[in-house]
């Protein structure tokens, strides 16, 4: 893209969150806006370094027990460990993607009382896409950067991360009933606040699929292996999920759009 460095140069600093059910492609989303220059901060993967770097303390045995039920950690244990991260010099200086917080009202409050959001991306996605991504495309994620992967979208050489040679790993919440309890608890007590949320930053959709009409150039999905996916969308319409690299470009120009478009 060629706008890739003015890109760069105007979103450094700014606090973006990444909004969206389990298994819409918050992660994969952060990756790509890492890789403009902000830090990415996931509460997800807070949690389960805390975990294994301090296994048998009484906050890990407590987090532990929620995240195998697929059920929130508390807000007591997940605010503290966030706002550490969100404080630290790196992240106001470069700026920060946050991924996975917040997820219930009060961790909202917190956070637009004391950070603050430039700007929030919506990830759009139709349910079935998630679970179909999660449980039949086998998803599984790098242990050191968090990318994911499926076979729908599979990594060069199976089991290592393209991006930084991790091991790849399914995770032991990616299993029918967890994520269907996640998926719940999105409905019930996420998704309900981005209303709230929307009168306190700039809210942005991104769409992961693409409708029957909507033209897009094939090369950003070979990496589908010749299949393309399809669903139902709620208007009773055909859509098609777009692969990592579609995503990122979707990304990237709504992203100049946003922030470089020329002065009206
Ligand atoms: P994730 O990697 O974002 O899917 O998170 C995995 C699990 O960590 C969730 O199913 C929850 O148990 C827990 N978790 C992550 N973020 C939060 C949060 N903001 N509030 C409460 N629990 C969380």
């Amino acid at each position: 893209m060629e706008n890739l460095v003015k890109l760069k140069a105007a979103i450094k600093g700014k606090k973006i969150l990444v909004f969206g059910p389990p298994g819409c492609g918050k992660g994969n989303r952060s990756r790509d806006l890492e890789a403009l220059g902000l830090v990415h901060v996931s509460s997800g993967i807070a949690l389960r370094a805390k975990v294994r770097d301090d296994p048998d303390s009484e906050l890990s045995k407590k987090a532990v027990d929620f995240m195998k039920r697929g059920e929130l950690v508390t807000d007591d244990i997940v605010v503290p460990i966030i706002m550490e991260h969100l404080n630290r010099d790196e992240c106001r200086k470069n700026g920060f993607v946050l991924d996975g917080f917040p997820r219930t009202k009060a961790q909202a409050d917190v956070l637009f009382s004391q950070v603050g959001i430039d700007l929030v991306l919506y990830l759009d996605v139709p349910h079935k896409f998630l679970l179909y991504g999660i449980v039949e495309g086998n998803r599984r994620v790098c242990v050191d950067c968090a990318t994911g992967y499926s076979d729908f979208d599979p990594p060069r050489k199976e089991s290592v991360c393209d991006k930084c040679g991790g091991k790849l790993i399914r995770r032991t919440d990616d299993n029918i009933k967890t994520i269907e309890n996640r998926l719940k608890l999105y409905e019930e007590q996420t998704k309900p606040f981005l209303q709230d949320i929307q009168t306190k930053a700039n809210v942005e959709i991104l769409l992961i699929t693409v409708s029957d009409e909507e033209v897009i150039d094939d090369k950003y999905l070979k990496k589908l292996r010749g299949r393309v996916y399809w669903a139902q969308t709620d208007q009773g319409g055909k859509a098609r999920m777009l692969n990592l690299e579609g995503m990122r470009m979707r990304l990237y120009n709504l992203l100049a759009e946003i922030f470089i478009a020329p002065a009206k």
